[in-house]
């Protein structure tokens, strides 16, 4: 008791199930009342559902945290060698940004053009809100190594490990998320998002999370729509038309939706369309690797602000995060992780990266494993395998 009431440990609750009775049970899949207490002793059978909630949390965290773990090694990897390397490299051209009420603090310390074409601070982010601000940024830094301090922005300690910092920042709040959906779930979302669609029952079956066609039809997606290679998901909430002989049917596909129809005309009677997965921060981290190891294809400015953007969507699920770091994975993951950054030409037209991004999933052949820098260079003789990296420098002195 004298426990309980110093706040040491435990609460009221406990007590009552140590010396009344364990009460109601959630196992899982029914709910259960049991009227023994543990000073009473539980029975084998009422011992076995008492822990259900107890092995699913156990469960649960042991399964769901080494994600963002991996995550979390598979960014600072990608990242550790980004540093701040010259104050500033001169570069004249800006990202341009719109503030709004939600994004505005992350913004804090960026450099910015001001109506006099001078490069200015932001120090009072929310007085920017409703207007567009051209932002320096390290996606268009000069800098021939890592990247310069006007392109990250002014922080209030200064630090040169920018990527480190970022990559573990990032990490961090992944882990805190995924422990967060513990307790919230997201399947009630995805149930709802299918109710909506039983009014059009003329036209369509939902077949679990599959949505199949009854009639003949057409589909037309937003404009700007990007696809993922491997199983043709998309990327962010998208608007889809449903073209029918007599009617047309528009519905909005939340992110990661299968689009599972090979052609978009004249689909025949009961073929199945798309398949909505449920939006969770695990399914976030999961597209968030396919960035990280997939190649990615980005043509024009406005696809890549779509591309920050859906990387930022990832990690502002309550509060934001400062921009910086956003642009800094961006540009990381647009940055083979050996190579020479994107070259960005004066009509802002980025090249197609065809290279698949280097990360980690496989450490072999990186530096890395090896415990001396000889035994790195023996087995890069012996496999054949390329050590050029930015331990190079390290592997070779
Ligand atoms: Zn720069």
């Amino acid at each position: 008791m004298h426990l309980v009431e110093s706040g040491v440990r435990g609460s009221k609750l406990q007590l009552r199930q140590m010396v009344l009775a364990r009460g109601i049970i959630e196992t899982g899949y029914s709910t259960v009342f049991i009227p023994e207490s543990f000073v009473t002793g539980l029975s084998v059978k009422n011992f076995e559902l008492s822990g259900a909630s107890a092995r699913k949390s156990l469960y649960n965290k042991t399964v769901s945290t080494y994600k963002p773990g991996y995550l979390t090694r598979q960014m600072v990897y990608c990242m550790q060698h980004i540093s701040i390397t010259e104050d500033d490299c001169g570069s004249q051209m800006y990202l341009p940004y719109y503030v709004d009420e939600k994004n505005f603090k992350a913004f804090y310390g960026k450099y910015y053009l001001d109506e006099n074409k001078q490069l200015q601070v932001i120090t009072e982010p929310e007085k920017f809100i409703g207007k567009i601000i051209h932002v320096r940024t390290p996606l268009f830094c000069k800098a021939k190594v890592g990247v310069c301090r006007k392109c990250i922005g002014e922080f209030y300690y200064p630090f040169k490990e920018v990527g480190i910092i970022a990559a573990q920042t990032l990490g961090e709040r992944a882990t805190q998320l995924t422990l967060r959906v513990f307790h919230t779930g997201s399947a009630i979302s995805l149930q709802q998002e299918l109710q909506e669609l039983q009014k059009y029952s003329d036209y369509l079956i939902v077949d679990r999370n599959t949505i199949i066609n009854k009639k003949q039809c057409s589909i037309v997606l937003e404009t700007g729509t990007i696809l993922t290679k491997k199983d043709r998901s998309l990327l962010k909430d998208t608007l889809v038309q449903l073209q029918f002989e007599d009617t047309t049917i528009n519905i909005t596909l939340p992110m990661n939706t299968r689009i599972l129809t090979q052609t978009f005309n004249n689909i025949p009677e009961n073929t199945p369309l798309f398949q909505i997965m449920p939006t969770t921060i695990t399914n976030a981290i999961e597209l968030l690797e396919k960035f990280l190891s997939k190649k990615i294809e980005i043509n024009s400015l406005s696809e890549l602000q779509q591309y920050i953007q859906i990387v930022a969507n990832l990690f502002n699920y309550e509060d934001v995060f400062p921009q910086w770091m956003i642009e800094l994975l961006s540009f990381a993951l647009l940055t083979d992780v050996y190579g020479k950054p994107i070259s960005v030409t004066k009509d802002l037209k980025l090249p197609l990266i065809k290279q698949p991004i280097k990360t980690i999933p496989h450490l072999l052949g990186l530096g890395l494993l090896f415990e001396t820098p000889r035994k790195a260079i023996q087995t890069q003789i012996l496999y054949g395998i390329s050590v050029d990296s930015p331990l190079k420098e390290l592997l070779y002195l």
